[in-house]
């Protein structure tokens, strides 16, 4: 039942940006939060797609704030809810949640609150909402609005579906005047759609965002040995940093975390197959502490709400764009820089493929699988800007980031027609029962017993490959796999076989332009930028706020003395947020963002006015914090 769009109210926007700059101390909307804030505000229903760190909790948060009643936000993650609803009330905003972590009198005082109409925000999880004592709670309420967090947790082939979420549609029809919200980072327009349908909002008005996150910076370099390469990543762009490192195995996590340790890395692992204490005292080490790395299957997922992961790391493939673009959306929600790293080579086209082709689901899935696959391998093998294909895949058209490994060290690309022919008539003259090293060994001449036994010595095509290494072999067979060119029997020890579309390859007929190893295999790319600008978290490389810290361009300081002074300041309002959240059993960016931190030490505002315009403090955040701050930035005179 669509709802009559209320008459504009001019004095709104003037109230939405008092209340964004005095509870939530930012200056200014992003993107089309104001619109949005509008539109809810008013009475509208929503649907708002948003990259992660776009800013989507604003968008229901201030209309909350601006309408008569209590806001419900349905949240599927209690810790989520938890951080939610402490950094609202930081800012002094009247929030609490109901779940389960409760006993019954704390939930009991949390409806009391309620019912008096004390709260702004009462964030519920899903799987509450439609009991007797809820829906009797709601009823006695004045809702102000519906918000569903998450909104994507609907999608029955999304990997983050909650049946519970299938009943919110209920909620609407019990409520049909309360205008509803919902939000989601997932950009797909299946996803999008199934939204809509599920949760009846076909009346709603559509809020996309750019899907851009001009922060992180991407980069996959070729597989080499992986682990040493992460290591060296860590140890040159991240020392102390936090960081999420995926693998696609639990054993594989068990023994990356184990190896990162042993060199001095603080990583912690994290599956599905740990103690579920020992899970969620991990989740939880890395959420409260400083510069935890953890190595995770997808398992870790959905929960991590934290703004400062400096890191994502991927040792191996995901199975799609969306995957890929959901895991290292992970990193620098923030806003600032932040890097997505992936080590790629043959044996993760291989497994994935395998994946795919060894499955019980039924050739449609295969089909659509596959695809997804092929989406993720062109921007894998792709010579040109990764951002290009990547946001191409979610509708949106851009140009050459510049930012990106590809964009800041083009690689270079060479006509691969004659070696791509050479390499397809080696797998079909060997009877296509041989996988790669062997294919590469006939290529390259090199005899010996096995190639005795089989007679391959003897093909035409033996030795005629030398004047490629092999490195330059094993990209040559990537890259034909990754487009399909040449395909692997998983049932024959992953043999090579041809494909219909090896054929005009084979014949001449179709050229193929490659892109080059990279010389080294280690990341020369990342290396070139560190010199420059230094890590992320170490302040005299850092970009002030403000001063567009996203451009990765130089950023040698002219102010030595100044950066020193504010690395100083830095490190001190660190260890005091560490203490203040210790205090109130909180995660330290609950109290103060990295963001404001960085603002403050490079500022140094010296008296409670100025302090209050530094992004994230609010007027609340100055009360309780300012005097603090103050004697932190300007010590007294020795
Ligand atoms: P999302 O839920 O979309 O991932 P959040 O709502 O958590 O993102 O916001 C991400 C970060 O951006 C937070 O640190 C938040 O304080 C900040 N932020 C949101 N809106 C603004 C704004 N208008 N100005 C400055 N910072 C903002
Ligand atoms: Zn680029």
């Amino acid at each position: 039942m669509p709802r009559a769009t209320p008459l504009a109210d001019p004095s709104l926007d003037q109230r939405a940006l008092d209340r964004l700059r005095t509870t939530f101390g930012h200056g200014a909307f992003r993107g089309n939060q104001a619109e949005i804030v509008r539109h809810v505000a008013s009475g509208g229903d929503a649907l708002v797609l948003m990259p992660t760190g776009g800013g989507k909790s604003l968008c229901y948060q201030l209309p909350a704030l601006l309408r008569a009643g209590t806001a419900v936000v349905v949240s599927p993650l209690i810790a989520l809810m938890q951080d939610q609803v402490a950094a609202l009330r930081q800012n002094g905003v009247r929030a609490a949640s109901l779940n389960s972590s409760l006993d019954t009198q704390e939930a009991g005082r949390v409806q009391r609150a309620a019912l008096a109409g004390e709260l702004d925000l009462l964030y519920l999880a899903p799987e509450r909402l439609l009991s007797e004592g809820t829906l009797g709670l709601l009823s006695r309420l004045g809702i102000s609005l519906f918000a569903i967090d998450e909104a994507h947790c609907v999608a029955q082939w999304g990997h983050d579906f909650r049946p519970e979420y299938l009943q919110l549609s209920a909620l609407h029809e019990r409520f049909p005047a309360v205008p509803r919200i919902a939000l989601t980072a997932t950009a797909d327009p299946q996803t999008r759609s199934e939204i809509i349908d599920r949760l009846a909002l076909g009346d709603a008005r559509v809020f996309i965002s750019s899907f851009d996150r001009p922060n992180i910076r991407y980069a996959i370099v070729d597989k080499d040995e992986p682990r040493a390469q992460l290591l060296n990543f860590i140890q040159s762009h991240h020392p102390g940093d936090c960081g999420i490192v995926y693998c696609l195995s639990r054993r594989k996590v068990d023994e990356t975390a184990d190896w990162l340790v042993a060199r001095g890395i603080h990583a912690l692992p994290y599956h599905a197959g740990l103690d579920a204490a020992i899970r969620s005292l991990h989740q939880q080490r890395f959420q409260q502490e400083d510069g935890v790395v953890v190595v995770a299957t997808i398992a870790f997922g959905m929960g991590i709400d934290k703004p400062d992961v400096r890191f994502v790391a991927h040792l191996d493939l995901p199975k799609s764009v969306e995957g890929y673009y959901q895991e290292t959306g992970r990193a620098g929600r923030d806003g600032l820089p932040a890097d997505a790293w992936m080590t790629y080579g043959m044996a993760d086209v291989v497994q994935q493929r395998r994946m795919i082709d060894e499955s019980e689901a039924d050739a449609a899935w295969k089909r659509i699988a596959g695809a997804k696959l092929n989406a993720l391998l062109g921007i894998a093998e792709t010579a040109g800007c990764r951002r290009i294909p990547l946001l191409a895949y979610f509708g949106e058209a851009s140009g050459a980031c510049g930012r990106c490994d590809n964009c800041l060290d083009p690689p270079q690309t060479w006509d691969a027609t004659e070696a791509a022919r050479m390499a397809l008539s080696a797998v079909y003259r060997s009877g296509q029962r041989f996988g790669m090293v062997h294919v590469i060994d006939i290529l390259r001449g090199k005899s010996g017993e096995r190639m005795q036994r089989w007679g391959h010595d003897q093909l035409s095509v033996f030795g005629i490959g030398t004047d490629h290494d092999e490195t330059t072999w094993r990209a040559v067979f990537r890259q034909l796999v990754a487009q399909g060119l040449v395909a692997i029997d998983h049932q024959a020890h992953g043999a090579l076989i041809l494909t219909e579309s090896s054929r005009p390859v084979l014949r001449g007929e179709q050229s193929l332009l490659m892109r080059r190893p990279r010389q080294t295999g280690r990341d020369s790319t990342l290396r070139k930028r560190a010199n420059r600008r230094g890590s992320a978290s170490t302040p005299p490389g850092h970009p002030p706020v403000g001063a567009a810290p996203t451009q990765g361009k130089a950023l040698t300081s002219a102010r030595p003395q100044h950066d020193a002074l504010a690395a100083d300041l830095l490190n001190n309002l660190k260890a005091w947020r560490l203490a203040e959240a210790r205090r109130q059993s909180l995660p330290p960016f609950v109290i103060l963002h990295d963001s404001t931190l960085i603002a403050l030490a490079d500022r140094r505002p010296a008296d409670l006015q100025s302090l209050g315009s530094i992004p994230g403090i609010g007027v609340k955040k100055l009360e309780r914090y300012g005097d603090a701050l103050l004697a932190i930035l300007t010590p007294p005179p020795p």
